[in-house]
């Protein structure tokens, strides 16, 4: 479930059914897709596990960034996770204009983008989640690649 890192090509995502670590490319995950049905723009459905379970991260809503303690795991997730949604939908400008990027950019914004100083001030070490912050129930193992 936790998402763990986010690089320039894709997300590190550790699933929450099977505890799987997954690299998911970033041109794999888009806002308000599924299945070719339009849903809320601010969902982005992950690309299913190989276990099966398909998750869905959710943007949050105006300040509700701001509403969890600074600094914690949750705080610092929401950031990833809002990040994630800034970077998939303003690179998904469709012709027509209704996607959640048009909105972003302009219209109705969903919400304030997650700005390069706030991510710099949470992440000065790159998007990663913390060691200390990531959930202990698991032994972290690299997987070999
Ligand atoms: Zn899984």
């Amino acid at each position: 479930m936790p998402i763990q890192q986010i690089t320039p090509e894709d997300v590190v995502q550790q699933c929450a059914v099977c505890s799987a670590t997954n690299r998911i490319p970033l041109h794999k995950i888009m806002a308000g897709a599924l299945a070719g049905v339009q849903a809320d723009d601010r969902v982005m459905p992950m690309p299913a596990c190989r276990c099966g379970a398909v998750e869905f991260l959710i943007r949050s809503m105006g300040n509700e960034r701001a509403l969890v303690g600074p600094g914690t795991s949750t705080h610092l997730h929401r950031l990833l996770v809002d990040h994630l949604h800034d970077v998939v939908a303003q690179r998904d400008v469709p012709p027509q204009g209704t996607s959640a990027a048009t909105k972003l950019q302009g219209g109705a914004p969903v919400a304030a983008l997650v700005s390069p100083a706030e991510l710099a001030r949470w992440f000065p070490a790159g998007l990663t989640m913390p060691e200390s912050l990531v959930a202990p129930t698991h032994p972290r193992k690299e997987s070999p690649s």
